[in-house]
């Protein structure tokens, strides 16, 4: 049996509660499978930054590198400005590690109140380009404090960024129903957005079973809101992903269930789990905090491992425990994270 080796960065604030929650889910399903997951524990975020003045030590990439996946809560806290927590910890993880998709599954669940008021069933998986586009380094500014104060932040496309990302997003949809949906802006923005157009298109020209819809992103955020179950692949560049995404896991309810998965397809680096939440440091320390964005993320990172079954298996167990109606008080339900956490272990054992 090879052992999966995982290192855990639990975070800040809730991170430190529906980290420990899911892990306990995970160490069930594995001894159930007969998995061999090794967790390694890295107390790195904002507290690490009051004492050294960094998110992680020097070497935190080398030593994460050492492992098959990371395992994530939240990192941020309302003492450390969110661009340090971002570009010292998350962001290098990212790039160091080709982890050039963000998938993230939008889906209704039995027991969590999707705020529309058509309850058609929803299941989108977003494709979000992780590594390029608009979240780059090159730009500054000038003219400090003047009037005629000027900034400028460039967009970076790559023929290479681009088409992985469509690539991966094309193969999805030929393997679901065969629908994707390209987020652009190519009417507003002329000259990177025509290229992710173009790249998108021929990409999946390679993928005769996929039909291609490009959608300016004002439309398609409306879109999300009014019919979402006309959804089935999503694929858009960095900062239009992130955006699309929060949006997705609004319309079906709570964003404590959401999880993502930041991917190194080839599986030549670790590819990191993580809830979409962040540290949500107004209900931290009190037992409230949902622990199926971390629990589902979990089954995400044994999927990437090649363990398909065991989060089958670890799916169908918190979905069942959230169709009794036993989610905690985000999604109306009665129950306390440890509570929850009780009963998706029993639900492991009973649909064993
Ligand atoms: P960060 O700065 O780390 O992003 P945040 O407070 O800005 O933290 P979130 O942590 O995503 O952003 O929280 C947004 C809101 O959703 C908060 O009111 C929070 O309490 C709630 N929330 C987030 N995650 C959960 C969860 N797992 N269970 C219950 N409520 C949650
Ligand atoms: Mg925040």
């Amino acid at each position: 049996m090879t052992t999966n080796k995982i290192a855990v960065i639990a975070g800040d604030g809730i991170g430190k509660e529906v980290v420990p929650a899911a892990i306990e889910c995970l160490e069930r399903i594995a001894q159930l499978h007969a998995i061999s997951l090794e967790f390694t524990h890295f107390d790195w975020g904002s507290d690490y930054y009051g004492e050294h003045g960094r998110m992680m030590p020097l070497d935190g990439l080398e030593q994460l590198a050492q492992h098959d996946a990371i395992f994530l809560g939240a990192v941020g806290s309302p003492e450390v400005p969110d661009a340090e927590s971002l570009w010292g910890l998350l962001i290098p993880i990212r790039r160091e590690f080709q982890q050039y998709i963000n998938l993230r599954p939008v889906k209704t669940l039995d027991g969590v109140k999707s705020p529309l008021a058509n309850k058609e069933p929803i299941d989108i998986l977003i494709v979000r380009e992780n590594n390029e586009g608009e979240y780059s380094e090159v730009g500054g500014r000038a003219y400090r404090g003047l009037p005629h104060e000027t900034a400028v932040q460039e967009t970076i496309f790559t023929r290479l960024g681009v088409s992985r990302a469509a690539h991966y997003a094309a193969s999805l949809a030929s393997s679901r129903k065969g629908h994707l949906t390209s987020a652009t802006k190519s009417n507003g923005i002329i000259h990177t957005m025509p290229f992710w157009d173009e790249v998108v298109e021929e990409t999946t020209r390679l993928y005769p079973d996929v039909t291609l819809t490009s959608e300016l992103v004002d439309a398609l955020a409306a879109h999300l809101v009014l019919k979402p179950w006309t959804f089935d692949v999503i694929v858009a560049s960095n900062l239009l992903g992130d955006i699309l995404s929060d949006l997705g896991s609004s319309v079906t309810g709570s964003i404590g269930v959401a999880p993502s998965a930041n991917l190194n397809p080839e599986g030549d680096f670790p590819s990191l789990f993580e809830p979409v939440h962040g540290s949500a440091p107004d209900i931290a320390g009190k037992g409230l905090a949902n622990p199926v964005g971390q629990i589902w993320s979990g089954a995400m990172m044994l999927q990437h491992l090649g363990h398909p079954a065991a989060a089958e298996h670890l799916e169908l167990a918190f979905e069942s425990v959230l169709r009794e109606g036993l989610g905690t008080r985000d999604v109306g339900g009665p129950s306390s994270t440890s509570e929850f956490t009780a009963a998706v272990l029993a639900a492991i054992d009973v649909l064993e």
